[in-house]
């Protein structure tokens, strides 16, 4: 189906407007103090098509914090610097428990069930340490990011990370956990100090939906993945990339997606389409409520889905 740009960008303008009008947002982060300042009522979404055309609606210039959404692009760095070999380390199936929980990891013995709820992120970023400083692994994300999205000016929010660290108790005993099984290469508070940091990176959906480009697949990509690779991510997005979230996700929107605290979401039409969406605000899962609905929306309109 060929898609037609105008009334697809006519279409998001309305979207956003209904969005901005609507009241349901959901609740806001508040357990990172700095995420719990920020407004609820706002929306933003871009997108990039093949041909490199890019449809804009809301506040797209609006930086925020992309949190879980990172855990793809550490994901990606790792595999393409040592292949599949983190895969000992970390599964791939589904949780269907909640982000931050710690259920399954006595259960399986240290070995987070996948790279996108924060056990497993926590490994995957551990694994990028492994022989760098923390600086350097947060500096091969942010240049896979800034060259992915053919932007220089995507940075760290240092007073995020640090907000997250003073709080963040929970990951820190994730972490810990992990240690205690042998699953952490580095100290657990370097590992910590360095996720939290990924997770701070802030960028507006422009930005983000220029670089998941190279999830997508798009010829117009700056930074192409293998294709394999990227194929692979995006199952991961599919099965596991909204936690306990994630059948729901999948059932309503049909696409490949992943979320953030921050209410961020990439969402990956595989060879059609790069899209961000923003809204602070959280459903119970911990995902974009706006976000989750704006998704389903274009999917419905565009009649894009993995599934045919
Ligand atoms: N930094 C957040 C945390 O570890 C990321 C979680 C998320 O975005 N779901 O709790």
């Amino acid at each position: 189906m060929v898609i037609d740009k105008v009334r697809l960008g006519a279409f998001l303008e309305k979207l956003a407007a209904e969005i901005v009008a609507r009241e349901d947002w959901g609740k806001v982060a508040d357990y990172i103090p700095e995420l719990a300042k920020v407004d609820p009522a706002q929306f933003a979404v871009s997108m990039v098509l093949a041909d490199g055309t890019e449809l804009n609606a809301g506040a797209t210039d609006q930086r925020f914090s992309i949190q879980s959404v990172s855990k793809v692009f550490t994901l990606a760095s790792v595999l393409g610097r040592q292949g599949e070999s983190v895969w000992v380390r970390v599964g791939r199936e589904p949780s269907g428990d909640r982000f931050d929980s710690i259920l399954l990891l006595e259960q399986e013995k240290g070995r987070p069930r996948n790279p996108f709820i924060n056990a497993g992120a926590i490994v995957t970023t551990d694994e990028l340490l492994a022989g760098r400083t923390p600086r350097e692994a947060l500096s091969e994300i942010l240049i896979f990011l800034r060259d992915a999205a053919e932007d220089e000016d995507i940075q760290i929010d240092e007073k995020v990370a640090a907000s997250e660290k003073r709080t963040g108790f929970r990951n820190a005993a994730l972490a810990n956990y992990l240690a205690s099984f042998g699953n952490l290469k580095n100290p657990p508070e370097m590992t910590l100090g360095t996720y939290f940091h990924q997770c701070a990176i802030e960028m507006t959906t422009l930005q983000l939906a220029r670089a998941g480009r190279s999830i997508a697949q798009l010829p117009v990509s700056a930074r192409m993945l293998l294709p394999e690779r990227a194929r692979r991510i995006c199952s991961l997005m599919m099965t596991c990339g909204h936690y306990d979230g994630s059948g729901d996700f999948a059932f309503r929107v049909g696409l490949p997606g992943k979320s953030g605290v921050g209410g961020g979401i990439l969402l990956i039409a595989p060879k059609r389409a790069s899209i961000a969406l923003w809204s602070p605000g959280l459903n119970g899962y911990g995902n974009s409520q706006m976000g989750t609905y704006a998704a389903e929306r274009i999917a419905r309109f565009t009649g894009w889905s993995v599934f045919g």
